[in-house]
């Protein structure tokens, strides 16, 4: 019975073990499958570690360019800003010096500079390109003089011309380029720089250099275009400047002319007022030494044409009778002189008072009628019923009115028709027109009839006699009054002489 038992629990034992080795083996299995399955999520995490680290690393590195980028944007930014005053400050005003006195040193500082320079070329006594220094910033006066020494060297000046664009020490260079920029770094004291050259319509004008003495002042791109824009501002702003200063010197030249011409018009003016005056003074003298012997000629004649000397024959007489009108003609021709040139030299005081124009038009035709009867003339008067008295010196304008209807008889043929006619103006003045229907006057003529002893020489007036002094003499009497005359004909057609006079207060 034992032995059954001892069987029965080693058998129950080789079971149990078995089982529990099956049953470890099985754990082991799983066990293993669970490690391979964690072995692979550490690799796919291990990855994904990897992947943020690179990326990590990457943003690190974005972050840091933006960091520049955006450094770099706000240097750009405040420099534009300098700048826009710069530009406002050299583009406000149109005097060359002033523009340079205004690119203040704490401008250029602002901008990020530690000096800076400004030259202009200009062509030495000996015909060689020179510089003129226009500013300085952060420099003694000594260093700029050196400087500018140094830098008026033919080969660095014919570089910088050639070149004729910005460079500076970030430019990659060789050659007379790379020789002119070390100059400016070793004269101008600059460990980097930025330059450019300034031109204007004319061609170029100088150049700026703006840099940094300090290792530590790094210059950029951003730098290069702010210099840029400034020395195109410099160059418009100099072009400006000279236009302004070409026309200021034209207007001042125009002006020295015109008060230069005004001095020799003056001077001429005076001169003809003089020799004018000395003319009146002459006709007063001769006409009044020819009035005394012609009224003894006139008088002889009318003396003998009576008879009372003696009994005269008809063909001495006809001839005395001529004489006697010719002296009449003369004794014409010398008044009328006399008048000219006393109206003329304010010899004549015209006694102005108000005085109605509708009388005096009657007065003149009433006079004049037998002459127009003579050629059948018409003669036709329109006036308002209420006209306005004129200022004026009745007798002298009684010549005006007697010299035109006598000239509108005069050049008119027989069964002509004349018209006196008169209105008011808006200016108060009495605007008189004598109309003909008569012979008209060339369009040539027109402008010189008022002249003294100007006639007319057609084929019909050359006949009809005249001395060619009563339309001057009218002329002088209406402007006396501060009137004004004028004449609209047509030959063939007849003719209007207008004058204007001032209606009394
Ligand atoms: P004149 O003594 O010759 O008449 P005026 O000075 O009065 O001198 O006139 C100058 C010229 O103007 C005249 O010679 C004449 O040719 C021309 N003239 C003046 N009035 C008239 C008119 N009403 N019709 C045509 N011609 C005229």
């Amino acid at each position: 019975m034992m032995n059954i038992n001892t069987d029965f629990i080693f058998n129950l034992l080789g079971l149990s073990a078995f089982i529990a080795a099956f049953s470890l083996g099985f754990v082991l299995m799983l066990k293993m499958e669970e490690i391979k399955r964690l072995k692979l999520v550490l690799d796919k995490l291990k990855k994904s570690f990897d992947e943020l680290d690179d990326q990590a690393k990457l943003i690190v590195k974005t972050d840091l360019e933006l960091n520049k980028t955006q450094e770099e944007l706000d240097k750009k930014i405040s420099g534009l800003y300098t700048l826009q005053r710069l530009s406002r400050a050299i583009s406000t005003t149109l005097d060359e010096n002033q523009l340079f006195e205004r690119i203040e040193e704490s401008l250029i500082i602002e901008l990020g500079f530690e000096k800076a320079l400004a030259f202009s070329f200009e062509k030495t006594e000996n015909g060689a390109l020179g510089l003129v220094t226009k500013m300085q910033a952060g420099y003694s006066a000594e260093e700029v003089e050196k400087a500018r020494t140094s830098l008026e060297k033919e080969d660095i000046l014919s570089a910088i011309l050639k070149k004729n664009a910005p460079f500076s020490s970030l430019t990659a260079a060789s050659g007379k380029l790379k020789h002119a920029m070390e100059t400016i770094k070793s004269a101008c004291l600059l460990n980097s720089f930025i330059s450019s050259p300034v031109s204007s319509k004319d061609g170029p004008y100088g150049l700026i250099i703006m840099g940094n003495e300090s290792a530590l002042s790094v210059l950029t791109e951003g730098d290069e275009e702010i210099v840029s824009i400034l020395a195109t501002q410099l160059g418009q702003s100099i072009e400006n400047a000279k236009l302004f200063e070409q026309t200021f010197r034209s207007h001042q030249e125009l002006e020295r002319r015109v008060t230069e011409r005004t001095k020799e018009l003056t001077a001429a003016l005076e001169e003809i007022k003089q020799t004018s005056k000395r003319k009146s003074e002459f006709v007063s003298a001769v006409s009044h030494e020819l009035r005394t012997p012609l009224t003894s000629i006139k008088g002889y004649a009318s003396i003998l044409a009576t008879g009372k000397l003696g009994e005269i024959p008809p063909a001495v007489k006809e001839r005395i009778e001529k004489i006697h009108l010719h002296s009449n003609e003369l004794t014409n021709l010398i008044n009328n002189m006399l008048d000219i040139s006393r109206i003329e030299s304010g010899r004549v005081e015209m006694k102005l008072l108000p005085q109605s124009l509708t009388e005096i038009t009657a007065k003149i035709v009433d006079l004049l009628t037998p002459q127009m009867k003579e050629k059948q003339i018409q003669c036709t008067t329109r006036l308002p019923k209420v006209l306005k008295t004129a200022l004026i010196d009745t007798t002298q304008i009684e010549r005006v009115f007697i010299n035109l209807i006598s000239n509108a008889i005069k050049y008119s043929p027989e069964g002509a028709k004349i018209t006196v006619s008169a209105e008011e103006t808006a200016d108060n003045f009495i605007r008189v027109d004598v109309a003909d229907t008569g012979y008209g006057i060339p369009q040539a003529d027109l402008g010189k009839i008022f002249q003294e002893f100007y006639r007319v020489d057609t084929a019909i007036t050359k006949g009809i006699k005249g001395t060619g002094l009563g339309l001057s003499l009218v002329k002088y009497i209406i402007e006396a009054h501060k009137g004004t005359i004028w004449v609209n004909s047509k030959e063939n057609s007849g003719s209007t002489f207008s004058f204007t006079l001032p209606i009394a207060a």
